[in-house]
């Protein structure tokens, strides 16, 4: 067994070992892992006097100038390590005898995606049906019902099994084969007036917060995009992406402030936008009201598709990259290149902003973002255009 301590402090009391994480709380599976650790080192013949977890005290506030005391909180977490330690050596025995074996048979569930997502996956699914049951949204235990009863296909579902009616929508859905729109959607989006403003944020998070007056983990906008739909069925689309390492937030607020105008619904999809313009508006008082009826306007639209559409093969889920291919295939993220998430799109932000960026690539990955970024409002539009029923 190898394990590489994050520190190892010598005291007059003995030696610490302490495991730092970008977490902001101790976690049982970092329990876990310090046992593992204190196990070997102790198997070494050291003893140690105190285990200990650092971590990221979430209501830090950098306040610039490389003033990082108190960024991070350390928990002692001996006890808690040392009631578990006693097991260690049967973990390594089990999996040691996992190894020398044939592979294991297990099915998919929650441990594939928690606490971390396992590389694994497309392999331990690689011979699941089309429509496996595993994609009933927000099923807790059932599919593993329904696997233990031997059903893994949605089809196969007995019609009267499922008791959840969004689940049997799902069923029925998937077991005809035909996408479902009901009218109450298209007469929601037919009652909204002109002009509209489709909207998406992009915002990256820090650990260590390298903007004063920001928080470990903030979320803090660097991108907008907006499609302005009006009356006349004339479209447009403006945007804003911060290009240097700047805060971008408070420009961020006053060039969407300035693009969306004072009348017409706002539109997005999901609650994110609402909860950075709060965000917004508390960091800056001056912007509060003048984002605050921006928040006033908006429209949800993923409510109203999770509750009135559905397509087979959206196998479960109503994100955009889900819903976008069954409305508009002609839209692919896929070929979007370098930057086709909201992880890759991070990315791309931190290097484009980095000063040591080569112009060239600082160009290439401006034109990759705003790609992006305009996509998810375009598919927005799509979306809308599609259950309005035009
Ligand atoms: S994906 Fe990983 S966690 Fe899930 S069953 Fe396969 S090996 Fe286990």
């Amino acid at each position: 067994m190898l394990v590489r301590a994050d520190i190892l402090e010598r005291d007059e009391s003995g030696i610490r070992l302490i495991e730092v994480k970008s977490s902001t709380s101790v976690k049982s599976h970092y329990v876990m892992d310090c046992a593992i650790q204190a196990w070997v080192i102790e198997q070494c013949g050291y003893t140690l006097s105190s285990i200990e977890l650092m971590c990221i005290d979430s209501g830090f506030v950098y306040q610039g100038n490389d003033g990082y005391d108190g960024l991070f909180v350390r928990h002692d977490i001996t006890d808690q390590v040392r009631e578990i330690m006693g097991d260690v050596a049967n973990w390594s025995n089990e999996l040691a005898t996992m190894l020398k074996g044939a592979c294991p048979e297990t099915n998919v569930g929650k441990q594939c995606h928690n606490p971390y997502e396992c590389g694994y996956f497309d392999y331990c699914t690689r011979d699941e049906s089309s429509y496996p049951v595993r994609v009933l949204p927000r099923a807790g235990m059932v599919p593993h019902e329904l696997k233990y009863e031997g059903i893994e296909d949605i089809r196969d579902i007995p019609a009267d099994r499922l008791k959840n009616n969004n689940h049997e929508w799902v069923r029925r859905v998937t077991v005809s084969g035909m996408p479902e729109l009901k009218p109450e959607a298209t007469a929601m989006i037919q009652a909204l007036g002109y002009p509209r403003y489709y909207i998406d944020f992009e915002s990256i998070q820090f650990a260590i917060p390298i903007w004063k007056g920001t928080r470990p983990f903030q979320q803090l906008p660097f991108q907008w995009s907006c499609h302005v739909e009006h009356s006349t069925g004339q479209i447009g689309h403006c945007d804003y992406l911060a290009t240097d390492s700047n805060p971008p937030m408070r420009e961020f607020a006053e060039t969407l402030i300035h693009a969306l105008g004072v009348t017409g619904p706002v539109l997005v999809y999901s609650s994110f936008e609402k909860s950075r313009l709060k965000e917004l508006a508390d960091m800056y008082p001056d912007l509060a009201d003048a984002l605050g009826r921006i928040i006033e306007r908006l429209v949800d639209l993923l409510p109203i598709v999770r509750q009135h559409y559905y397509h087979p093969e959206m196998k479960g889920s109503w994100s955009v990259k889900s819903v976008l291919p069954t409305v508009a295939p002609e839209l692919d993220y896929k070929a979007l290149d370098e930057v086709r998430d909201g992880s890759m799109a991070q990315m791309a932000y931190l290097e484009m902003i980095n000063s040591v960026t080569e112009p060239t690539r600082k160009a290439y990955l401006i034109e990759r973002l705003k790609a992006y970024c305009e996509m998810d409002t375009l598919a927005m539009v799509k979306i809308a255009h599609f259950i309005e029923v035009r």
